[in-house]
């Protein structure tokens, strides 16, 4: 067999947790498998690069920036690949271009394109443990780039598809993808299975375990991921194309704070006004949620609608700056609010899942504002004060606990 086994920052973070990491890959290796590290800088490294830079100059060249960030992930292949020699195991590190894992040319934001496998294939062969440096690549400039923030995990789905590795492991700091944040509701329980969609949901809203790409990347190409830790031997949860009978209802609670609320009030009741609008924000690259239009009265209505809170003032500045071709009269922002998710791939097909959840929320005395459907999630959005205590009473009502 052929594994990927990625590790992040904080599994590598000093010494001792890379001769741990060392000494779990080396039973994999013992058992006659081939293995392939994919590493992540050592704890906060990146964000230690980035803080030098910025006491170098606050707009450094993107080009310089990636320069700069990839040597967090060199720091920590050498300083595997010599663990695992110092353990007796023949290892090899290799960086993007050593390996040409070719990648757009965007800095800071690349994409990657094409993996050449014949290196680590060669070493492999050799019978040498591969340790590969996650989130960076090369252009077709030969410069270094990085794939954005934790793109680690999208190096290591990319090489299990190149290499067709029999799954990709990926260790993290937590043991593996819940029915909701435990530090928020204490009784969620690990799930040992989820599917890609669902993934991409959770990690959407705010369950920040995998870099999203990928995981559409897997579901793509269909790789079988494992979430798991490095510190503990708990059984992880897999991603993967979901084909048990039993599929659960729903999977997991799942909140996001990351929103407001905005409303384009007093609009004309004609065609064509919802199209000003939603055209005017994609073209300033806005991406807009929730959307809700009241019903017309005397020939005016009202739009409302979700933005990433982070988007709030830009969205607010931008229509400020339309309402007249808006036919508008004022516009007003909401930015006190939470989404609060379920998330299921089963749910579609079973009514009465959402009159479950509204049930909760009225049980619990907590308003709800406006709501979403999906094919796989059902969101809400109530008062951010509302939200831990809205995420528990739903995980209840759905008996996700232990
Ligand atoms: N070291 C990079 C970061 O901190 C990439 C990664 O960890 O996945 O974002
Ligand atoms: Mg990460």
């Amino acid at each position: 067999m052929l594994v990927v086994k990625k590790f992040g920052g904080s599994s590598v973070a000093d010494r001792e947790r890379i001769m741990n990491v060392a000494r779990r890959c080396i039973e994999d290796y013992e058992k006659g498998n081939d293995v392939v590290v994919v590493l992540s800088a050592m704890g906060k490294t990146t964000d230690g690069l980035l803080e030098k830079a910025r006491e170098i100059t606050e707009t450094p060249s993107k080009r310089e920036l990636d320069m700069l960030l990839v040597t967090g992930e060199q720091v920590s292949v050498a300083l595997m690949a010599m663990a695992f020699q110092s353990l007796g195991v023949q290892a090899v590190s290799l960086n993007a271009a050593q390996v040409a894992m070719r990648t757009t040319s965007a800095y800071g934001q690349a994409k990657l394109k094409r993996i050449d496998t014949e290196r680590i294939r060669n070493e492999l062969d050799a019978r040498k443990i591969v340790v590969i440096t996650g989130f960076q690549g090369i252009n077709k400039y030969d410069d270094m780039t990085t794939l954005g923030r934790g793109g680690s995990d999208t190096t290591a789905v990319a090489l299990a598809v190149a290499l067709h590795a029999d799954f990709c492991e990926i260790y993290t700091d937590v043991d593996g993808v819940y029915t909701a944040d435990p530090r928020i509701v204490p009784n969620a329980k690990k799930l040992s299975e989820v599917s890609y969609d669902e993934m991409l949901e959770f990690a959407s809203l705010g369950a920040k375990v995998l870099h999203n790409r990928s995981v559409e990347m897997a579901k793509r190409y269909g790789v079988k991921l494992v979430v798991l830790s490095s510190l503990t031997r708990a059984e992880g949860t897999i991603i993967k194309e979901k084909t048990s009978m039993e599929k659960m209802l729903v999977s997991g609670v799942a909140a996001d704070k990351n929103t407001a609320r905005i409303s384009v009030l007093g609009v004309k009741d004609e065609p064509g006004i919802a199209f000003r609008l939603f055209n005017l924000l994609a073209r300033y690259r806005i991406n807009v949620d929730i959307i809700i239009q009241s019903v017309g009265r005397d020939n005016r209505k009202d739009i409302s609608f979700t933005v990433a809170r982070t988007d709030l003032q830009e969205t607010m500045k931008i229509i400020n700056d339309h309402l007249e071709m808006l036919t508008a009269d004022s516009v007003s922002a909401d930015d006190t609010v939470a989404k609060i998710s379920i998330i299921g791939a089963g749910m579609t097909s079973n009514p009465g899942v959402a009159a479950k959840m509204f049930e909760a929320l009225s049980g619990a005395n907590i308003n709800i504002k406006m709501i979403a459907t999906s094919e796989i999630r059902i969101t809400v959005l109530i008062d951010e004060e509302d939200a831990s205590r809205a995420m528990r009473v739903v995980h209840d009502a759905f008996s996700l606990a232990d």
